[in-house]
């Protein structure tokens, strides 16, 4: 089985090295683009695992794609996380109306950054069954 995919989506170059090379530590496959328009054609070309949205994007902002990529079959079951920025002026409950499964504030925190992004994987395969033998 392949490493999980993941797409950023982010205009910041300082911002999407940092990540990349985060994601990519831990071992994910990682695409990116620097604008909304080729992170949607991304992800219906290369249906990421998941997908790391900025909200601020020249053009078409992380909403709007977000809203897109949502209502698109090809891609509405994507998980899209977005960065937000902006916490005091709504961003976050914004991002969620728009669709977004969840939100990561920036600045990025190093840590705990690949860890929680993992928690918004789908599962890859089935987990095993619990076995019921000794509660019997
Ligand atoms: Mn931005």
């Amino acid at each position: 089985m392949s490493a999980p995919l993941f797409l950023i989506v982010e205009d910041n170059a300082i911002n999407l090295e940092l990540a990349r090379d985060l994601l990519e530590l831990e071992g994910f496959q990682v695409l990116s683009a620097r604008d909304a328009v080729e992170g949607c054609r991304l992800a219906r070309q290369c249906q990421p695992d998941l997908i790391l949205m900025d909200i601020s994007l020249p053009g078409m902002d992380g909403l709007a794609a977000t809203r897109q990529l949502k209502g698109d079959p090809a891609t509405a079951g994507i998980p899209v996380v977005a960065l937000t920025a902006h916490a005091m002026r709504g961003d976050e409950p914004a991002a969620l109306l728009a669709g977004c499964d969840g939100y990561l504030s920036k600045p990025i925190n190093t840590r705990a950054f690949a860890g929680t992004l993992r928690a918004w994987l789908k599962p890859q395969t089935k987990s095993p069954q619990p076995s019921l033998v000794n509660t019997l």
